[in-house]
């Protein structure tokens, strides 16, 4: 007797996680791989990285979601080729068989062909890159209250912010916080909000991607807060002790010891096997382009949904690398599956938006949603009860709305721990 279709699902974000739950009753065999045991909440990872949440409360354990979920087994493994012909997912440590297979692995940040400049603006993705961006930030603070030269105390109290996108107008607000009130009281020989933060962007305004009247209020806010926004600019320079930005004809150095990097977008690297194994094509960000039903051409039996996919069939231009998309794709990919297995054909995917978000600081967002643009205190509000509903775990969505009230009220990000290696001697 045949066994039970077998579906393989790489990545457990935002769209693998849908489509396995979407799975759920389906009459198929699960496995969910992912190199991490747990999905991650990615969009408040900049909160963790200014010390307002913990790792924990926006992570939660893949077999801890999957538990219950009696035909899904959850592997921990990275994926590292897919051998198309024979229908096998090769972890490093191994071998998958499938019938379908989902890839969502989703996408990384990228450098514009200046991989060196990693090293010293580090950018935001995982848990490790935002414990690393908070003991940056920490570290910086503790720098400038022991040094005493005015030229390097100064570099130890510049922040640079690359990209202002909604990831880099979330940090830079963060930021102007921490400086202006969270830190206010902590230091004796430093003035924490005399530090000067920098948003670099290379478009004409902040959240390009956002109407214009959207735009130019987020950019008020952080003003507000204390960053300077330069916009039209580009980073032509990254180095340990300074970042160099070209505006115009212009090009200045600036002294900083600390650059967060919060520009490029580069698809998993699964999108360049599935080019070379599976002949897909890829665009300019390495992502996969898919067919009207998220497949690969040629290959029915793989989907790709999520920052890992180009959708442009709907709209002419790919779908936003945002949650929506994957879990909507997740979902959709799920469907297929099933009305595959009872003979029924599937309509092509179909996006809805749902529109975007952003918050700049306590208390302000700027929300574009279908029939309505707002910005301020009501924007706040809907991204909060908008992010609590979608954090995946009651215990985190509790844990997270406790932080937010005692953060709201006091101005406090209890989680401005310094953790990793040993930062003693500092770099002074
Ligand atoms: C800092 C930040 C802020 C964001 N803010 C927002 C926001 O406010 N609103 C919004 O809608 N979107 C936001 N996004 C975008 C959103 O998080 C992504 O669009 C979404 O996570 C994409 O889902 P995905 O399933 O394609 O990939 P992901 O959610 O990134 O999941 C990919 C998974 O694959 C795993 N993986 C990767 N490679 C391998 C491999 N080789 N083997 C095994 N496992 C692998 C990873 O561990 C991960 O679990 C933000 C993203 C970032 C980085």
């Amino acid at each position: 007797m045949a066994g039970r279709h077998r579906v393989v699902i790489l990545g457990g974000g935002f769209g693998g996680l849908s489509a396995a739950i979407s799975l759920k009753r389906a009459p198929v065999d699960v496995t969910l791989v992912d190199r991490c045991n747990y999905h991650l909440f990615q969009p408040l990872l900049y909160q963790v990285a200014t010390g307002a949440l913990s790792p924990a409360n926006i992570a939660s354990p893949l077999r801890d979601i999957l538990s219950r979920q009696k035909n899904t087994r959850v592997l921990l493994g990275e994926t590292a080729d897919i051998d198309v012909a024979n229908r096998r997912a090769i972890l490093s440590d191994g071998a998958i068989d499938y019938d379908t297979l989902i890839i969502a692995t989703g996408s990384s940040h990228q450098y514009f062909n200046h991989p060196e400049w990693e090293e010293f603006a580090p950018g935001l993705k995982t848990i490790e890159d935002a414990t690393d961006m908070r003991r940056r930030i920490l570290l910086a603070f503790e720098a400038a209250e022991r040094e005493r030269d005015p030229e390097k105390l100064r570099a130890w109290m510049t922040f640079v912010i690359v990209g202002a996108g909604p990831t880099g107008v979330e940090l830079a607000g963060a930021l102007g916080e921490i400086a202006n009130d969270t830190l206010r009281r902590d230091f004796r020989n430093i003035d924490p909000s005399k530090a000067r933060i920098f948003l670099v962007e290379g478009a004409d305004r902040v959240l390009p991607t956002y109407p214009p009247e959207l735009s130019a209020a987020a950019r008020r806010m952080v003003e507000r807060l204390g960053v300077t926004v330069s916009t039209g600019a580009f980073v032509t320079d990254v180095r340990k002790e300074s970042v160099t930005i070209r505006k115009g004809d212009q090009g200045e150095t600036h002294p900083t010891r600390t650059i967060l990097w919060a520009a490029g977008v580069l698809a998993s690297p699964l999108g360049r096997i599935l080019a070379t194994k599976a002949g897909a094509t890829l665009d300019k960000a390495d992502r996969v382009m898919v067919e009207p039903d998220l497949t690969v051409p040629g290959h029915p039996e793989i989907f790709v949904i999520g920052d890992l996919a180009n959708f442009s069939h709907q709209t002419g231009k790919p779908l936003p690398g945002v949650a929506q998309t994957a879990i909507q794709g997740g979902r959709y990919a799920a469907k297929a599956i099933e009305n595959r297995l009872r003979g029924e054909k599937t309509q092509p995917f179909h996006y809805m938006d749902k529109g975007n978000l952003a918050t700049i600081g306590r208390g302000f967002a700027v929300a574009d949603l279908p029939g309505l643009r707002l910005s301020g205190l009501p924007a706040w509000l809907i991204w909060i009860f908008i992010h609590l509903f979608y954090i995946i775990e009651f215990q985190n969505r509790l844990l997270v709305f406790v932080q937010w009230a005692w953060f709201y009220f006091t101005y406090d990000r209890s989680a401005r721990l310094i953790t990793g290696k040993n930062p003693l001697p500092l770099d002074l």
